[in-house]
């Protein structure tokens, strides 16, 4: 099988420049530079992109302030959601573009790329129902005079966000953050990922499409210290929202005390996935190899940390064994790969190094460890499977964040439960079995943002996800994040 032809909109997309979005208008860098976009599956430059520096970020910034203090404030709230539904109805129609540069800046199988596209229209779809919905509430006072007081409260837009989102699901993450944005009547700047610009310099192309009014959502394409840190300390932003590593959270966290912004932060993770004596077996480890591997295991819920019954561990790390060497690595254009290269040299090297230092620290291989002979370019690295009895190889603890599993087995409980929980991070766990009872019980004792019992990587723009511990501060989608992105005014009327 071949690559699938890239559409000619896509082709005629990657012959031009791209451009910063600012106040409605596409221009160029306030001082005329670029940097290049790499095809990770080819090591070859896809198009260059404007580097934002700051006087870019006070020019958006500023736009975003006027947006927000003049048009969107009048915007009813039906016409809020108008607008995002034709956004999401322009997002299915171009899903195929959208797609095709999502796989060509960061690497993953056009499947993967279809999957995130549709599913970055219906979360658009869902917050598009919000802005109706956002209410206040009427609440009984008991004042110490007895007067009559009617005490009720309003929910306001935060104000001026700044989006400052990864490479890995580089669409997903726009919109996760651009949905309560536009649902609460908040403006954006938005600063997607240097390795994977493309897809949001697309999608933001179809945000003016749909009629979203200027300086609502305004593009910041760049680098991290250059864009990404004047952005995070700009005094004019109302609020942050960051997904990233736990290391650029911090320095979030830091810029953003300078003004007292709002913070929301989704970092890293090391994922505790447990599997039961009685669990459907061959169920189990095929989740446990789609939990790792998805994504090139560049996801921040990966099942990094795989804990086996030890009477049934012999059986998975078989089964593990064979998932994981019938992937094809290739191509995330030709449709018959089913594992594509990391998104960049830097990250293909981290990952090398972990599997270095994990054998070095104790960690036995079981299969993989190595880039692939037949793949002389592209950031290939085969799926790899370690089993540490001891427990405390970095690729046990630390954050890989590539197709890397390290396999534990337990035999006790309470012991398994302390072990899954003794981690800086708490993003997400899961566990296979068929016993009701042992399933909820660990699923409250866990302590991670989302539990998956039976399956992984469920997400639901309905429900709530984030992280515990350093993997982060709030929640994502659903009700709840509706509050990250609005203030509550409580107000107090007199009535004697
Ligand atoms: P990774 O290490 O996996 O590339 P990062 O956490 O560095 O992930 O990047 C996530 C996002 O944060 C990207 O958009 C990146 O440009 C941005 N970023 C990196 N460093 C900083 C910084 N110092 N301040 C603000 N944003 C940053």
């Amino acid at each position: 099988m071949s690559d699938i032809e890239l559409l000619p909109a896509v082709r005629e997309f990657l012959a031009t420049p791209r451009r910063l979005f600012i106040g409605g208008s596409w221009q160029d860098a306030a001082l005329g530079q670029t940097f290049a976009v790499e095809n990770p599956a080819t090591e070859q430059v896809l198009c260059e992109v404007a580097e934002a520096s700051e006087t870019d970020v006070d020019a958006a910034v500023a736009a975003a302030r006027a947006a927000f203090e003049g048009p969107w404030r009048r915007e009813t709230p039906a016409r809020r959601g108008l607008l995002m539904m034709r956004l999401a109805d322009l997002m299915e129609a171009h899903a195929e573009e959208l797609a095709q540069l999502i796989t060509l800046e960061n690497g993953k199988p056009i499947a993967n790329a279809r999957g995130e596209a549709a599913s970055a229209a219906n979360i658009i779809r869902y917050f598009a129902g919000w802005p109706t919905k956002i209410e206040g509430s009427t609440i009984p006072v008991s004042p110490a005079s007895g007067a009559p007081m009617l005490n009720y409260t309003l929910r306001e837009p935060v104000g001026v966000c700044a989006l400052i989102v990864p490479w890995n699901f580089p669409l997903t993450m726009c919109v996760w953050k651009l949905g309560p944005v536009l649902a609460s009547g908040c403006t954006a700047v938005l600063k997607p990922a240097e390795q994977t610009p493309l897809v949001a310099v697309r999608l933001v192309q179809l945000i003016e499409q749909a009629g979203i009014p200027a300086g609502v959502v305004n593009l910041l394409t760049g680098l991290g210290v250059r864009t990404g840190a004047p952005l995070a300390q700009h005094t004019d932003v109302d609020k942050i929202a960051f997904t990233g590593s736990t290391q650029v959270g911090r320095l979030i966290a830091q810029a953003a005390t300078g003004n007292m912004k709002k913070v929301s932060l989704e970092l890293g993770g090391k994922s505790p996935n447990i599997i039961l004596p009685d669990a459907d077996i061959a169920r189990a480890a095929k989740g446990a190899s789609d939990g790792i591997f998805y994504n090139q295991g560049q996801v921040c819920t990966a099942a990094s940390r795989l804990y086996v019954h030890q009477s049934v561990l012999d059986q998975v790390l078989a089964e593990l064994r064979r998932h994981a060497t019938s992937y094809v690595l290739g191509s995330g254009l030709n449709p018959a790969s089913s594992m594509g290269p990391l998104v960049s040299g830097r990250q293909l090297s981290t990952v090398s190094g972990y599997l270095q230092r994990g054998q070095a620290e104790g960690a036995e291989l079981i299969c993989g460890g190595k880039r692939p002979e037949h793949l002389d370019t592209g950031h290939f690295i085969e799926p790899t499977v370690f089993l540490d009895r001891a427990e405390n190889a970095c690729v046990a603890r630390e954050e890989i964040f590539g197709p890397v599993v390290t396999v534990m087995s337990w035999s006790d409980t309470d012991e398994l439960v302390s072990r899954a929980n003794d981690s800086p991070f708490g993003l997400a766990a899961g566990l296979w079995t068929r016993d009701l009872r042992a399933a909820h019980r660990l699923a409250a004792e866990l302590k991670a943002g989302s539990v998956w019992i039976n399956c992984w990587n469920v997400v639901d723009p309905a429900s709530p996800f984030g992280g515990y511990k350093q993997s982060g501060w709030g929640r994502e989608m659903s009700k709840h994040v509706i509050g990250a992105y609005t203030e509550t005014k409580s107000v107090f009327v007199d009535l004697a």
